[in-house]
């Protein structure tokens, strides 16, 4: 009998699943040769019982820095209510080696890689979810899924089979999934929903609150 692959929870930097986000990254890499250019990998806490789940890296912000989130608008945001959640130590700088640290929480993206416009296509998040679900496997605590956005938020049941229709995607919807595990939803905190009043902060707030009484429950 063929013996199954064991899938690593977090790909290789150089990374070559998917031929667009290659491209991309080469075109990077001679445009911002000293950005980090590559498969960002989770960041945050192996014992966390949440696991934030985002869009995909920011060109100048987590693909620049090689830590998800950090140094564009959407990881001022989030790393802000992390914090006010109690949910970290030290102080976020927008660099890998500030010591910020995440407790009971990490951070991973649906698609590992800077798409293009920030929009990673069907197929991208297809060949990457292999990725998440062994990011999920490797986490002996996790309870709850924060995911941001309805990309991350689809994924994220097509990663265990489940049907989409049963579980609509909605700011601060609450999910009790078939395998005890809770799944919230938040609209994601980019600068385009924070600038269209889609989200505020008080609603980012009020999602991630969800999330702690869902720890409690
Ligand atoms: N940076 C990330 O790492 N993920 C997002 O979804 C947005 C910005």
């Amino acid at each position: 009998m063929p013996r199954l692959k064991t899938i690593p929870p977090e790909p290789k930097p150089d990374c070559s699943l998917c031929p667009r986000l290659v491209a991309f990254r080469r075109a990077n890499k001679k445009a911002y040769p000293d950005y980090f250019n590559g498969a960002v990998a989770s960041f945050g806490d192996e014992q966390a019982r949440i696991l934030v789940i985002g869009l995909a890296p920011g060109l100048k912000g987590a693909n620049k820095t090689g830590r998800p989130f950090t140094g564009d608008f959407s990881g001022e945001l989030l790393f802000r209510c992390l914090t006010a959640m109690g949910w970290s130590n030290g102080q976020n700088e927008n660099r890998p080696d500030d010591g910020f640290e995440l407790h009971d929480v990490m951070i991973t993206n649906a698609v590992r890689c800077v798409p293009p416009e920030n929009k990673p296509i069907g197929a991208e998040v297809n060949n990457c979810r292999p990725y998440l679900m062994a990011r999920l496997d490797a986490l002996p605590k996790l309870k709850v899924l924060f995911a941001l956005g309805k990309v991350a938020h689809d994924t994220t049941l097509r990663n265990f089979g489940f049907r989409l229709a049963a579980y609509p995607f909605a700011h601060k919807a609450k999910h009790l999934l078939p395998n005890g595990l809770t799944l919230i939803d938040s609209y994601h905190c980019s600068r385009y929903n924070v600038n269209t009043g889609r989200l505020t902060e008080t609603m980012f707030m009020e999602a991630l609150m969800e999330t702690k009484i869902a720890l409690e429950n």
